[in-house]
């Protein structure tokens, strides 16, 4: 039987190879999907999830996370949580609940820690420093001025398919600011009889067409994974520069029910895939017209996350 996995950004890399050994050994796409992103969470060197993350205006490092069970649609979801390790395996706990499935703040706090999920200080002194050398000279917030989310999809070997997300968010954002990452329908969405998918790039943009649930959709009519990825992103993109000049920079990944995979991106967009017939690789993904071209990387890449 088939599995699958993908991940956002070179970042993922790591984290997928860890997903497909969970996979390839039989294990469950929950597992595998947050293995994947526990990975990036914990590694210092991506300043934009879990440890190291990216500081609000106030210097405070605010984590959002989503996970999605394809099998139940059960989701759960932390927003603006700080002091903790791994966000997506707080947000995958909450799923498991009948109400009060997305918890933020204070109150996601209170939770975590009423659970015993481990605690962690996820700003560092290097991250701080940046904080303070940014924090007066930006004067706009713009997409990829430092902000990724990790996504991580995966199939397992029943079909099971299962979202997982985690994000520190826009850097500088303001207190209390929320985006898509832990959104279930914008940054994330998974149902194992028809597909997954899940999102980054400027959230604000992203919510606008609630896209991972838009990717689904149109999986559901019937559209090929790459074709419901990509069409999505592009309308969105055309449908925004029309109604309000302008489109943020967005990317989307997703899972058919068979392990195929698909990618919209309206920029240049690393992401990582391994399934049962492929090995593990880090592709690029460029906009090309209202579809989207894939290749290997190249020496002209490799500024990019
Ligand atoms: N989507 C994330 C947010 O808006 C950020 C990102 O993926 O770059 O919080």
């Amino acid at each position: 039987m088939a599995w699958a996995v993908i991940g956002t950004w070179r970042m993922s890399r790591e984290g997928c190879a860890k997903a497909s050994e969970i996979l390839k050994n039989n294990g469950d796409a929950a597992d595998a999907a947050v293995a994947g992103v526990c990975d990036v969470e914990d590694n210092p060197s991506f300043h934009s999830v879990g440890y190291t993350g990216l500081p609000d205006k106030e210097g405070r490092v605010k984590l959002d996370g989503g996970f999605m069970d394809g099998n139940t649609l059960h989701f759960g979801a932390v927003g603006s949580i700080e002091g903790f390790r791994s966000p997506v395996r707080i947000a995958r706990s909450l799923a498991d609940r009948e109400f009060n499935n997305f918890l933020v703040g204070a109150g996601a706090e209170a939770y975590a820690q009423s659970q015993s999920f481990e605690r962690r200080d996820n700003l560092t002194p290097e991250i701080y420093q940046k904080y303070l050398e940014k924090k007066n000279a930006v004067k706009k917030l713009s997409s990829y001025s430092g902000h990724d989310t990790v996504c991580f999809l995966a199939l397992d070997h029943s079909g099971r398919l299962c979202a997982a997300t985690s994000t520190s968010g826009l850097f500088l954002k303001d207190p209390g600011r929320v985006g898509d990452t832990p959104l279930a329908g914008a940054g994330f969405y998974a149902d194992s009889l028809i597909g997954a998918a899940a999102a980054t790039g400027v959230g604000e943009d992203i919510m606008k067409g609630a896209l991972s649930h838009e990717v689904y959709c149109r999986l559901k009519a019937g559209m090929s994974a790459m074709e419901a990825a990509s069409s999505a992103v592009y309308e969105l993109s055309e449908t925004l520069k029309k109604r309000s000049g302008a489109c943020r920079s967005i990317s989307l990944i997703c899972l058919d029910s068979r392990g195929r995979y698909g990618v919209g991106t309206n920029t240049s967009f690393p992401f990582v895939y391994a399934a049962w017939n492929e090995p593990l690789e880090t592709w690029i993904a460029e906009p090309d017209g209202n579809a989207v071209r894939i290749h290997l990387p190249g020496p002209e890449d490799l500024n990019l996350d």
